[in-house]
């Protein structure tokens, strides 16, 4: 059974088997959730990601988590927001590839962040649509795995919105 919490704060500071990094596709850093990521993993998680060979969106790819408190870092593409239909299988993408990921790692525990509603520009409120539904379905069709996962909310608008949805 997959139990699904909505969580507001800094994601770099959960203690989860995996956080999920809203990455670019050079998986070699940026700002935003990124940024924070690596800054607080340190120098060894690039020098990983460096072996990578990038990764493409809607995908997923898994490194250690060195000084971080989650053991490892789950690393996915979120689209750059167009408008089109293909946005919404892409953001979709990223949630159901980064869990079945986590349940290939043996990893009970897993937080994301609300993938592309920063930089990328996905609007908030179609994002939680997409990525609340991506989890449900997920966990329909997994419900024998067990698994912690945690919708971390870094601003006030998402937080709502994800409680909402869940009834929280
Ligand atoms: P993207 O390029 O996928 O849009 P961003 O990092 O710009 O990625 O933003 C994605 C989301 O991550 C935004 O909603 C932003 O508020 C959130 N975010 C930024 N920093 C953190 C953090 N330390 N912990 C959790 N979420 C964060």
């Amino acid at each position: 059974m997959a139990d699904i919490r909505v969580e507001k704060g800094d994601i770099t500071q959960l203690s989860v088997d995996a956080i999920v990094n809203a990455a670019n596709s050079t998986l070699l850093g940026g700002g935003g959730v990124d940024g924070a990521i690596h800054r607080a993993a340190g120098p060894e998680l690039l020098a990983e990601c460096r072996t990578l060979g990038g990764c493409r969106t809607g995908e997923a790819k898994i490194t250690k988590g060195y000084k971080l408190p989650a053991r490892y870092v789950i690393h996915t593409v979120g689209p750059i927001y167009s408008g089109s239909e293909s946005d919404t299988d892409d953001l979709y993408n990223c949630y159901v590839n980064s869990l079945n990921l986590a349940r290939d790692n043996d990893i009970h525990s897993i937080a994301f962040p609300s993938i592309s509603t920063g930089v990328y520009g996905y609007p908030k409120d179609e994002a939680a649509e997409v990525s609340s539904k991506a989890v449900n379905d997920w966990a329909a069709e997994n419900s024998s795995y067990d698994i912690e996962i945690i919708f971390c909310c870094f601003d006030d608008r998402s937080y709502e919105l994800y409680r909402e949805i869940f009834n929280v």
